[in-house]
């Protein structure tokens, strides 16, 4: 028995169409309650007179009535019925206009009806422990929902698919074929795994071990495509990175004025240029200074430097180039990718172009102030991070391979460390018993990541990130 549950799934804003969600054993009863199929229309539309008698998935026009009999809403209806529905469970859904206000008086009128709000991330909480899906593909929805990037988004769906749980799938049935045969040599004297056999199982432990190596590899690559490419924007004073931010971000974030040493903190902002996320952090000028707030912005500027995964360097097109320039650009380390922004195009010329290309870095000329040459500063972006487009690396999100999650990354790397244990204690012929402590170690990271084994108090922390009505 489940109680029903109920929640609008489209969230609070103004939309053309919005859905509200009913869960649970009552599902059809509670629905029939406020909802009339309207009459037959023409010789081939389909009606139903209660929503017990409707096809699953079939979408039937009606009225939904509160419960004084006042109409509220004019909608499609459909009913998918357990345990073939999303949640495991007979669901019912409205699509209604998309009112926020029509929307929660439909809500208003299931409770009602007895129905009790969803919790966040309640529906598919209920498909995970009714067995719709595992662990990794229920926290590939939450992935799914809140991309940032078509990349993020091709990986989140293919992990939907089931890409984590057929791996680790595969990876645990090779360690339960070892540890039955173990089991058996120590259950059974007689038993015995020849050299034949050991040498086999050796292999398949340090292949099962560098395929989850493999798989940890991925982490820092997806964080990049989920969380944005860290970029730091450069350049002495008053060049215009506040205004190129601006103009990237297409409204006012950072202070613009001409004195220099405005910007005396670093600024954070997510953007998508073409299909790459940046994460920009503007920063204060670089420059020597007296001023100690300012000094601190310079020194932050520096440590953002050192972890950035771009750094733009702006420089002002109207000057010629100086000592800070250099130095600017020197304070780049040798392996960050970099481009030299050119700005003030609107002005005339008096940076020598030839310098910049002696000095091995690309350039792009642009006005921040006119928007002239944005454009071609995005391909030359979208250039440099190809993971983001029509790359191998996109292939490989495509497939959900990337592993996103920081709580399936601790329990995969536990499951190496076990079966990198369990594969030394073989070769060091260790007691049998030794090798099945490992293997079973392995077998239980692995089953956390899928959630066949997994405790409540961390099933409730993951569906608590979701938002109501998913
Ligand atoms: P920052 O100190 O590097 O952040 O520089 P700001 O963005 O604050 O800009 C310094 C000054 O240069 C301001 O007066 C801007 O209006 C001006 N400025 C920025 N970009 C351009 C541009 O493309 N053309 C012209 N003519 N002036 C610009």
């Amino acid at each position: 028995m489940s109680d029903t549950i109920a929640a609008i799934a489209t969230g609070k804003t103004v939309s053309a169409i919005g859905i509200v969600r009913i869960s649970g054993d009552n599902a059809l009863t509670v629905a029939d309650d406020i909802f009339r199929a309207a009459a037959r229309t023409t010789p081939r539309a389909t009606t139903v007179t209660t929503l017990k008698n409707a096809e699953n998935r079939k979408l039937y026009y009606g009225e939904i009535h509160d419960e004084n009999g006042n109409l509220i809403d004019l909608c499609l209806c459909t009913v998918s019925r357990a345990p073939g529905s999303y949640t495991g469970e007979d669901t019912v859904e409205f699509h209604c206009h998309g009112s926020p206000v029509v929307l929660t008086e439909v809500l208003q009128t299931l409770f009602k009806h007895g129905v009790r709000q969803a919790l966040p991330g309640e529906f598919t909480k209920r498909a995970f422990l009714n067995g719709r899906m595992d662990l990794t593909q229920a926290e590939a929805v939450i992935d799914i929902i809140e991309s940032e990037t078509p990349a993020a988004a091709r990986n989140a769906a293919g992990q939907l698919h089931g890409s984590i749980g057929t791996k680790m799938e595969s990876v645990y049935n090779r360690l339960l074929d070892i540890m039955t045969h173990f089991h058996a040599v120590i259950d059974y004297p007689d038993e015995d795994i020849d050299d034949f056999q050991m040498q086999n199982y050796l292999t398949t432990l340090r292949e099962t071990e560098n395929e989850l190596q493999k798989m940890l590899e991925t982490h820092e690559r997806s964080k990049v495509l989920r969380e944005g490419i860290p970029t730091v924007i450069i350049g002495r004073p008053n060049t215009g990175k506040s205004s190129l931010l601006n103009a990237l971000l297409g409204y006012d974030r950072a202070i613009v004025t001409d004195i220099a040493g405005t910007t005396r903190d670093t600024i954070e902002e997510k953007i998508l240029i073409g299909n790459v996320l940046l994460r920009l952090i503007d920063t204060a000028g670089l420059r020597k200074t007296n001023d100690s707030i300012e000094k601190l912005g310079v020194e932050r500027t520096h440590a953002a430097i050192s972890k950035a995964g771009l750094v733009i360097l702006v420089l002002d097109g109207s000057e010629p180039l100086k000592n800070e320039d250099y130095d600017a650009l020197h304070s780049i380390p040798p392996d960050v990718p970099k481009i030299a922004v050119v700005n003030k195009s609107d002005l005339p010329a008096e940076l020598n172009i030839n310098e910049l290309k002696k000095l091995g870095i690309d350039n792009c000329k642009i006005s921040a102030l006119s928007g002239e040459g944005l454009i071609s500063l995005d391909e030359e972006i979208q250039k440099l991070f190809p993971e983001f487009g029509k790359s191998s690396a996109e292939r490989q999100s495509a497939c959900g391979e990337l592993i996103t999650n920081i709580r399936q990354t601790e329990a995969i790397s536990r499951a190496a460390s076990s079966i990198h244990s369990a594969a030394t204690a073989l070769t060091a012929s260790v007691t049998p018993d030794a090798v099945l402590t490992d293997i079973e170690a392995a077998m239980a990271a692995i089953g956390e990541i899928t959630g066949s084994v997994i405790k409540e108090d961390i099933i409730s922390g993951i569906f608590e990130r979701f938002c109501v009505g998913k």
